[in-house]
């Protein structure tokens, strides 16, 4: 899939219907927790290709700019790696998404995997089961931590002699679930570790509901994904935590890797989805051809 890289996103009334966010907030507090530009000697942004992603490098180089330290904002992908039969984990053309947001504020992006798992596909493989909402090992295990030894990784190449302090923001919302609706914006993030590295995590668009998502992208012509005129949610394109529409729609584009995953599925006997199994993802996705 060619990565559009179109100025005009889709409407965000028109995207509504089909994001993840079901959950209405509270209202937002008017004065948010102040990022400690100072204090920190670095500010790593996650960015997966996807609409939070977009707009989170916007608010954070805004803000980094402003502040006349924008020289101390890294932009990170995760790369989840492929399947065995080749088959890109994510979106193809995710990573060039993120790397044209970081181009955008001409800012340093790099591309890190796993050191101990080649791809999501191996981490699932050997755990003998799928992600899901209590076991989000895909997270924790190929981006938390390639995040963790990339603040390293950046630490020791700015020679401070004393442990690296890293802001690490990421795209959450509060409207994408009651659980996210309560984390606070800025607090420790639990990488942290006394003797090694003092990370902030940042949530710089907690506030923002979609509507302003897709707005920020009009407004500043950040680059997003063409698969956004399809899915509510990009990142992999076979999440076991993705909306039912949003995996039948995956399925009708990516036929490739959602007939190994649901290969897989069967040797591993446990479904992808509790009451929804690939093999009627892929029916219903060839009902809609
Ligand atoms: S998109 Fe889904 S499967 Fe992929 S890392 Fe995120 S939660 Fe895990």
């Amino acid at each position: 899939m060619p990565t559009n890289l179109s100025p005009t996103p889709p409407c965000a009334s028109a995207c509504g219907g089909q994001q993840l966010e079901l959950f209405t907030p509270p209202p937002v507090p008017a004065l948010s927790a102040e990022f400690d530009w100072e204090r920190n000697d670095v500010v790593i942004i996650g960015d997966s290709g996807g609409k939070d992603s977009g707009v989170l490098v916007h608010e954070v180089c805004a803000q980094a700019d402003a502040a006349g330290q924008l020289h101390k904002v890294r932009i990170l992908h995760c790369d989840l790696g492929r399947t065995p039969n080749g088959h890109l984990i994510e979106w193809p053309g995710a990573l060039e998404v993120a790397r044209s947001h970081a181009a955008l504020y001409d800012v340093p992006f790099t591309v890190r995997r796993s050191r101990r798992w080649p791809s999501l596909w191996d981490r699932i493989m050997s755990h003998g089961n799928w992600p899901g909402f209590f076991a989000r090992f895909c997270t924790s295990d190929l981006k938390t931590a390639v995040g963790r030894d990339y603040v390293d990784e950046v630490g020791a190449g700015l020679r401070l002699g004393r442990p690296v302090r890293a802001g690490y923001a990421l795209g959450m919302r509060a409207e994408e679930s009651r659980a996210r609706s309560k984390k606070p914006v800025i607090e420790q993030h639990r990488m942290t570790a006394v003797s090694l590295r003092d990370v902030t995590t940042w949530l710089p668009v907690h506030r923002l509901t979609t509507d302003d998502v897709w707005k920020a992208h009009r407004d500043y012509s950040i680059p997003w994904h063409p698969a956004y005129e399809h899915v509510g949610r990009l990142s992999c394109r076979a999440c076991p935590l993705a909306k039912r529409e949003d995996l039948i729609a995956s399925a009708r584009l990516n036929p490739g890797i959602f007939a190994e995953m649901a290969g897989a599925e069967e040797h591993l006997g446990e479904p992808f989805k509790k009451n929804l199994t690939l093999k009627q993802i892929i029916e219903l996705a060839h009902d809609r051809q």
